[in-house]
């Protein structure tokens, strides 16, 4: 079973978009999203924004690394 990191807001939702790119799906307002970008480190949240290392960041970056981990043991197919 994959291993998923959950510390805060555990109802967040984080997708991918693209090769660096993750898209946070905030859990306590719903249709709020936020864009991040694991290469340059950056948030279109507020706090983002301000270059403030957002949670948003931290949970891109963990399930980056999580991503990584989980396409080394399995083959594609798998959606977080
Ligand atoms: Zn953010």
């Amino acid at each position: 079973m994959a291993r998923r990191h959950r510390r805060h807001h555990p109802q967040a939702t984080v997708r991918r978009t693209g090769r660096y790119t993750f898209e946070t799906t905030s859990g306590t307002r719903p249709g709020l999203m936020h864009a991040q970008d694991v290469l340059h480190l950056t948030c279109s949240c507020e706090a983002g924004q301000e270059g403030i290392r957002c949670w948003h960041l931290v949970r891109a970056l963990l399930w980056e690394q999580g991503y990584r981990a989980i396409a080394r043991k399995t083959a594609r197919g798998e959606r977080a």
